[in-house]
C-alpha cells in the first residue's frame, strides 16, 4: 500500500461493530492509490447504539465520508440531512458523504449487485428471480432487480412476515413472498432464471447450512446461481449448482462494485469499473502482510 499523506489529505473510513475483519480499507485504499487521489481510508469501530455520536464527530473531525455496515445501516437513516432514493427505499444507508457539515446518505448495495450481475454477463431485464432471504441484502438486491426490469422476484424467507414486509415496498408489481420450505423452494426454482442466496446460510464462521439442496435440481438448465457470500469463495450452494452445470458467481463482485460506487460519491471522481475491479480483485487475492 502506497498512500502518501499531507495536510490536505481527506479522511474516509468504514464503521461497524465488529469491524476489524473489514476488507473496505484495502479495497478503497487500492482504488485511491490507483487513481492518485488524496484520501486515506481507515477502519473505525463504532459500538452499537453510538452512531449518532460518531456522526457528529465525523462531521467536525475532517471526514469526507464513511461507509457503514452492521449494525448501523438502519440507524443512520433518520440522522441524514438528505437521503438518496435507494437509501430511502431500502431504509438503510451504507455510504455517508459529508459536505459543509451536512450528511448525505446513500446506499450502493443494490446498484453494486446489478453491476456485478452485468459483469458476469447476465441481465436483470426479463429475468424470473428467486431470492433466498429477506434481510438487508435481500431488500437491496430484490428492489434493484425489480427496478432493472425483472419479470418476477420471489422472496423465499424462513420468517414469512419479513418477506411480506419486503414485498410491500414493491413499486413495480413483480415481488411476491414465499415460504422457505423444501416444497416451496422446489416449486419456485422450477420457474426461475436467477437464484440468489441472500441468507447467511453457508457463511464461514456462522455455522448454518442448507438442510438440503434438492431445489437446485428443479432449476431450468440455463439458470444462474449466485451466492452473496464470498467467504468461503465457493459455498456448498455454489459447488452443488456448478456440479449441476449452472453458471455461478459469488458476492465478491457486489462487494467491489458497491465500493467503487461509494468512492465515486465520496470523491466526485469517475472511476472506470473495468480498470478498478481487476486491481481490487488482485489486492484482495494478494493482501499486504499484517503489521
Ligand atoms: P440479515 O439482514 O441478518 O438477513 C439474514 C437473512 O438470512 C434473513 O432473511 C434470515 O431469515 C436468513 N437466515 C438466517 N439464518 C437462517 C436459517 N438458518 N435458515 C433460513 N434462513 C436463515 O443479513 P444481510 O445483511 O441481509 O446479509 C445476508 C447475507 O448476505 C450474509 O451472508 C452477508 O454476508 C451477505 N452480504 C453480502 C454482501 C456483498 O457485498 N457480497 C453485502 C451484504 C450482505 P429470517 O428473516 O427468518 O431471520
Amino acid at each position: 500500500m502506497n498512500v502518501s499523506l499531507n495536510n490536505s489529505t481527506k479522511k474516509l473510513c468504514v464503521i461497524g461493530d465488529p469491524i476489524s475483519h473489514s476488507k473496505s480499507p484495502l479495497i478503497h485504499n487500492t482504488m485511491i492509490n490507483a487513481k492518485g487521489l488524496n484520501y486515506l481510508y481507515l477502519c473505525q469501530p463504532v459500538p452499537r447504539g453510538q452512531v449518532a455520536q460518531w456522526l457528529e464527530l465525523a462531521k467536525f473531525g475532517g471526514y469526507a465520508g464513511f461507509n457503514a455496515t452492521m449494525p448501523h445501516k438502519e440507524e443512520l437513516v433518520p440522522l441524514m440531512d438528505e437521503l438518496s432514493a435507494d437509501a430511502k427505499l431500502y431504509g438503510a444507508v451504507n455510504t455517508v458523504c459529508i459536505k459543509d457539515g451536512k450528511a448525505f446518505g446513500h446506499n450502493t448495495d443494490g446498484a453494486g449487485f446489478l453491476r456485478a450481475l452485468e459483469e458476469e454477463g447476465h441481465s436483470a431485464q426479463g429475468a424470473r428471480v428467486m431470492i433466498l432471504g429477506a434481510g438487508g441484502a435481500a431488500k437491496a438486491v430484490a428492489l434493484k432487480l425489480a427496478e432493472a426490469g425483472a419479470t418476477s422476484v420471489t422472496i423465499c424467507n424462513r420468517t414469512l412476515e419479513k418477506s411480506q414486509a419486503l414485498c410491500a415496498l414493491d413499486q413495480w408489481g413483480v415481488l411476491q413472498p414465499a415460504l422457505f420450505t423444501p416444497q416451496v423452494l422446489t416449486e419456485v426454482a422450477s420457474h426461475s432464471d436467477l437464484l440468489i442466496n441472500c441468507t447467511s446460510l453457508g457463511m464461514e464462521g456462522v455455522g448454518g447450512q442448507f438442510q438440503d439442496f434438492g431445489f437446485l435440481a428443479a432449476l431450468p438448465q440455463e439458470a444462474v446461481v449466485c451466492d452473496l457470500i464470498y467467504n468461503p469463495k465457493r459455498t456448498q450452494l455454489l459447488q452443488q449448482a456448478k456440479a449441476l452445470g449452472h453458471p455461478t458467481f459469488n458476492g465478491m463482485g457486489m462487494l467491489i462494485h458497491q465500493a467503487i460506487l461509494a468512492l465515486e460519491l465520496f470523491t466526485d471522481e469517475v472511476l472506470d469499473p473495468e480498470v478498478m475491479a481487476p486491481k481490487v480483485r488482485d489486492a484482495l487475492q494478494n493482501p499486504p502482510p499484517e503489521k
